[in-house]
């Protein structure tokens, strides 16, 4: 006889994990005890030396489906006479090491039991069980055990208990488990507050309202949802007024891929990711319009399927899909509590469905893109954090990185593995920054990191950047900033495991460069010590500065004064409408004389210029609308491109240009920018001379210029490496920031 000891690390908690090893221990005839602690798993066995390698053998290769086991320590000891096998309690103490599992969709199971009217939880629209439902949106504390999540107000009734309590029902420590009789209740209220209904009831209300084009806001996993008839256009303009948001598309979550394929063509990839547990939302090519305010004047909308049983159940009674946008004022956090709900939502719907479920953190939907058959998160939240991303080499120190401005996300780094905060969103007013605040401490609470170290992006006015400064202050801990396109570039390394030197090309829409500058366009040569910009996009300037950001046609403009100069009045006249001879004298003063003009050598602005140039967008209503114009507009059967030059370190766009103004065929000019595109990076490529080439930054989102590189680089034997972990926005700049390792500043 013989003692086994096990000591597992990953995401080994909630998932299923003892009862798994409850029962193959019992069919192994082995004696001991299975717990969790705040490192992971721990398991004593004993028998024979056999046995003890059989259950070895069957703890890898039949854990459950979303068990992932980072490491494993083994220890073989004599034995000590155990008499039986239990589940211990959990124990607190230690390191927390443990991942926290994402919320999980609900699985067939549960479905099938919500929808059977003889089951007990008919209905019921908190259904889960062991597989399946919230997890890091109600756990407060590790380890993931019932009184440390949300779920502890409710005392479980006897037949929840039993199910909870037998190692062999699929319920076993189900920490959110639940019925109608014990567990949480939803509630239909009037925008003013009033209880309509309860329950059952409070459903089928809910349904009468949708299905009468009302606007209802519903609380759900890691906020409220403001959802609408997806076909009705009186419905879905009425919400966008209301929001006052113009054109940026609305997500649809449709009852089954069924419904979806009415309206969209998804592709067998596509089907898989909108079936995976973690249920993103996926953009993809439409077939039929929605009603057309949806996704106005896009080829693609970001479909979704239900992932809580509450959408299930308000789905299913439903002929049509639903917009089911994020319930926030523009901008600000996804809203999560009941009260916040009646404050900040009341204005925008006629209804809201609430319960009492305590949403412990903002959690929105994540977004997925496939790009090069890669599918590539846009917006990594929902269904994936905080899974953390593995690293092929340990960090030397506990790292907090704050990531960037937009679309922000902040990482905590130690040893092997960095974990990667829900989508934290753009901090650019007071409220975001207070939510980014909170969330930076609730992970470093929830994890007891203490970090020795804070990495922020080199922007001088991004507000994370100053409150690392401060955090670093108050903690006594040193501060480190990265280039913001470095950050990129070392966040598509980090994820694909690559040690080499590599080129980077970190293409986006602007990050302060080290010359101050705004960077955009670069080619970097870099390990995780350091980089150089070995190429970049010849710099234009930006007229207006952060205006030119939002309106292409500034930046049309500046590169025409750029390459005419003070010809170029009717050149703007023709291509650019709607502008007065003495506006364009005005921008012509700014550019000439530097006024509020920073040089800039974005290439996602270059896409506003062409989008400009070519009457498709003068102002933007959303960030990286042109590019996503320009993406719609390509098409793969022009090969044509333009020409460009190579001038020293800068990539010189004047011919490009000029080429493109003396473009007779119209519709083939976006094609043959992102072909011209696609060829600066293979020439670079071959200047440089480096095998491994990282493609990383928000204009890496756009999936015709991906697979055009790609195709172009692998043909002439480059190794090509795109995002599939963390966005190739600026959501995935903590990442980077993280395992940047200059090792002198330490
Ligand atoms: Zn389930
Ligand atoms: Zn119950
Ligand atoms: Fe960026």
């Amino acid at each position: 006889m013989e003692r086994l000891r096990v000591r597992l690390k990953g995401a080994v908690q909630g998932v299923g994990f003892r009862p798994f090893v409850y029962r193959v221990a019992r069919e192994l005839g082995l004696k001991g005890f299975v717990l969790n602690d705040s490192g992971g798993v721990e398991i004593e066995v004993e028998g024979e030396r056999s046995k003890l390698e059989e259950f070895l053998v069957r703890l890898n290769r039949d854990k459950p489906p979303l068990a992932h086991i980072y490491s494993q320590d083994l220890e073989f000891l004599p034995s000590v006479g155990y008499e039986d096998f239990e589940i211990k309690e959990s124990r607190g103490e230690g390191e927390r090491e443990v991942s926290v599992l994402p919320d999980i969709a609900t699985c067939d199971k549960c479905l099938k039991e919500l929808f059977e009217p003889n089951d007990r939880r008919y209905m019921y629209p908190f259904i889960n069980c062991t597989n399946c439902g919230p997890r890091f949106t109600i756990v407060e504390a590790l380890p993931y055990d019932r009184p440390n999540t949300s779920m502890k107000k409710f005392s479980m009734c006897k037949e929840c208990l039993r199910e909870y309590r037998d190692p062999m029902d699929r319920r076993f420590h189900a920490q959110p488990n639940a019925c109608p009789v014990c567990g949480p209740q939803v509630r239909l209220l009037s925008s003013k507050g009033k209880e309509i209904a309860r329950g059952r009831e409070a459903l089928k209300a809910l349904v009468e309202k949708l299905a009468k084009g009302r606007i209802c806001a519903v609380k759900g996993i890691g906020g409220f949802h403001l959802m609408c008839n997806a076909t009705d256009e009186e419905a879905v303009r009425e919400l966008r007024e209301r929001k006052r948001r113009q054109e940026k598309p609305f997500a649809v979550m449709f009852k089954d891929l069924g419904q979806m394929k009415e309206f969209a063509l998804p592709t067998k990839l596509e089907e898989a990711l909108l079936l995976s547990p973690e249920r993103p939302i996926v953009l993809i090519d439409k077939k039929k319009e929605l009603a057309p305010s949806v996704a106005p004047g896009l080829k693609k909308v970001g479909a979704f399927l239900p992932y809580s049983p509450l959408h299930h159940i308000i789905l299913r009674e439903l002929s049509f899909p639903l917009v089911a946008t994020s319930g926030n004022l523009s901008n600000e956090p996804i809203v999560k509590d009941n009260d916040e709900a009646l404050e900040k939502l009341s204005p925008f719907c006629d209804y809201l469905l609430v319960h009492n479920r305590d949403i412990v953190r903002r959690c929105d939907d994540s977004v997925v893109k496939v790009i090069a058959k890669i599918p590539t998160p846009i917006r990594r939240s929902r269904g994936y954090a905080p899974l953390p991303i593995k690293l092929g080499f340990p960090l030397e120190k506990r790292i907090l990185a704050v990531g960037g401005m937009l679309k922000n996300t902040f990482a905590i780094g130690s040893q092997e593995r960095v974990i990667l905060s829900q989508h934290v969103g753009d901090i650019n007013n007071l409220s975001n920054l207070e939510a980014f605040e909170e969330a930076v401490h609730d992970l470093l609470k929830l994890y007891q990191f203490e970090p020795q170290l804070v990495v922020c992006d080199m922007h001088p006015r991004y507000e994370t950047s100053r409150w690392a400064q401060d955090f670093s202050r108050q903690r006594g801990i040193p501060l480190i900033k990265v280039q913001h396109h470095y950050a990129h570039v070392l966040s598509c390394m980090a994820e694909n495991g690559i040690k080499e030197k590599v080129l980077g090309i970190a293409w986006d829409g602007t990050g302060y460069g080290e010359d101050g500058t705004l960077w955009g366009g670069e080619f970097l040569i870099a390990d995780y010590q350091s980089y150089i910009r070995a190429y970049h996009i010849k710099p234009f300037k930006l007229i207006g500065g952060e205006r030119a950001v939002k309106e292409p046609k500034r930046v049309a403009i500046s590169i025409l004064f750029h390459i005419y100069g003070k010809d170029a009045f009717g050149v703007v006249e023709e291509r650019i409408k709607g502008l007065s001879e003495k506006e364009v004298e005005l921008l012509y003063k700014a550019w000439s004389g530097n006024v509020n003009s920073p040089l800039s050598s974005s290439v996602g602005r270059l896409f506003d210029a062409v989008a400009s140039l070519l009457g498709l967008k003068q102002v933007l209503s959303y960030e990286g609308q042109a590019a996503i114009m320009l993406e719609d507009r390509f098409d793969g059967s022009v090969n044509e491109a333009y020409p460009f030059e190579i001038e020293g370190r800068q990539i010189n766009w004047v011919p490009t240009f000029l080429a493109l103004l003396s473009d007779k065929e119209v519709e083939k000019i976006p094609s043959r920018f992102i072909n011209t595109l696609a060829r600066i990076s293979l020439s670079v490529a071959r200047e440089v001379g480096i095998q491994k080439v990282c493609l990383s930054g928000g204009v890496m989102q756009n999936a015709p210029l991906v697979e055009k590189i790609k195709e172009r680089l692998q043909a002439e034997g480059f190794e090509v490496y795109t995002h599939r972990s963390v966005p190739p926005n600026d959501g995935g700049i903590s990442l980077g920031q993280a395992v940047y390792r200059n090792v002198q500043s330490l």
